[in-house]
């Protein structure tokens, strides 16, 4: 068992650090929310650093990195914000990891090339109007007309929605009920019947795009599907790598919080001292920095274990789980170690509360990440449908 970092990733999270000083990247993360304007320029830069596409196949661009290299620049760019993180999760953990091991070899050179140079980006769109944690529910479907599929339906909440050049649609294909009949079909964006419905308001993850997509009798070629309909588990077990990304984003956001956190209980005075020196402080501090380990644990687990393939199920959802609850607590004490300022816009710690509330909804919430991990430990499923 090894908890340190080789020289290699300890270079790429101390080259992120820096560049995230030098650019001030936490001035940036506090534009980005009050604009709400994401920071495409940013997909230029770190497409030449190498940092998209970091983990996928170096035949078709990818830099080949196990997967635990990207959760730590993840990490390490989201204690800005999640949104200076984003481009690096989603050319890493998102759906073109599915592309990238199970697709075609067209499929991968028509699309991994361009995620790796910034100009491509694929969304994973799985949420319906009718059906979120009840997935299998899902009335999406994708009807076979000669060399095509005719497909009709509705997602909502896709985050990428409106900007992303390709959509991983998760669809029924033709009238086979429940998980049997549930495969990936890739959509590209300008397709005829494809639109987006209006952007959504979030309390927080300001600046990330979100969409409702609508799709009116497109027509997909059969080459455009990823996996097939009896392939589902193919498709939720690619998404436990996307669990791990979403739990990077919980480490990298409490980090911030607790570096923030340190910094201003030293230059914030009180009763004539510092408020670093009450042991309320220290202890609500120590408190932040054990929870964030831990979930730190959990979760460089979980990828460590997965190399260059993908995690276990059970503990990419337990190391997500805690991430997401962790990062709720730590950035609420964060905001309580500021006071009043906290509670103001003028520092970050009420943006980092505000965007810690997504993760444990977003890519499954942890009540379902629950269900999957009784599930393993009393070794049986439990159907969540009454009566079934
Ligand atoms: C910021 C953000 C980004 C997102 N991005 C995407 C995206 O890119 N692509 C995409 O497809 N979706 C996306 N989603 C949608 C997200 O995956 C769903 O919101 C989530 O899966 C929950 O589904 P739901 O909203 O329909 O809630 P519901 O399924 O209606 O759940 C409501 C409540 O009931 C609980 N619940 C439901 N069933 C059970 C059960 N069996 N046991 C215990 N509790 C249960 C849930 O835990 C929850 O608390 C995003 C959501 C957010 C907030």
């Amino acid at each position: 068992m090894d908890f340190l970092l080789n020289d290699e990733q300890k270079m790429l999270v101390e080259t992120l650090k820096t560049m995230g000083e030098r650019e001030k990247f936490k001035e940036r993360a506090m534009e980005i929310d009050r604009t709400g304007e994401f920071p495409y320029d940013l997909l230029t830069k770190y497409s030449g650093m190498g940092l998209l596409g970091m983990t996928l196949s170096p035949e078709y661009g990818g830099g080949g990195q196990p997967a635990i290299n990207a959760i730590l620049a993840i990490e390490e760019l989201a204690k800005f914000s999640p949104m200076i993180a984003s481009p690096v999760f989603e050319s890493n953990v998102g759906p073109v990891r599915v592309i990238d091991l199970f697709g075609t070899v067209e499929q991968k050179k028509a699309i991994i090339p361009g995620v790796c140079a910034g100009e491509r980006s694929v969304s994973v769109c799985m949420t319906e109007p009718e059906a979120g944690s009840d997935l299998t529910a899902l009335s999406t479907k994708a009807v076979e007309d000669g060399d095509s599929y005719i497909l009709n339906g509705r997602k909502i909440f896709i985050t990428g929605g409106g900007h992303a050049s390709h959509y991983m649609v998760y669809t029924r294909f033709g009238e086979i009920s429940g998980y049997k009949g549930i495969g990936g079909l890739l959509v590209e964006k300008g397709a005829l019947g494809f639109t987006f419905g209006k952007q959504e308001e979030f309390l927080g993850l300001r600046g990330m795009p979100s969409c409702e997509l609508i799709f009116e009798d497109v027509r997909v070629p059969k080459e455009n599907v990823v996996i097939k309909a009896g392939d589902f588990s193919k498709l939720m077990w690619s998404f436990d790598i996307e669990r791990c990304g979403n739990a990077a984003m919980c480490l990298g956001t409490a980090g911030g919080a607790l570096r923030e956190a340190i910094a201003y209980a030293q230059t914030r005075h009180a009763f004539g001292r510092p408020i670093c020196e009450f042991q309320a402080i220290q202890f609500m501090t120590v408190d932040m920095a054990m929870k964030l380990e831990a979930a730190r644990l959990l979760v460089y687990k979980a990828v460590a274990g997965a190399g260059q393939g993908l995690p276990s199920i059970y503990e990419a959802s337990m190391g997500k789980c805690y991430a997401n609850e962790m990062v709720i607590e730590v950035t609420n004490t964060a905001m309580q170690i500021f006071g009043g300022y906290g509670y103001s816009k003028e520092y970050p710690v009420e943006r980092m509360l505000r965007d810690a509330r997504a993760w444990g909804v977003a890519g499954g919430t942890v009540q379902m990440l629950r269900n999957t991990m009784a599930s393993v430990l009393y070794g049986r499923r439990f159907d969540q449908r009454r009566g079934k």
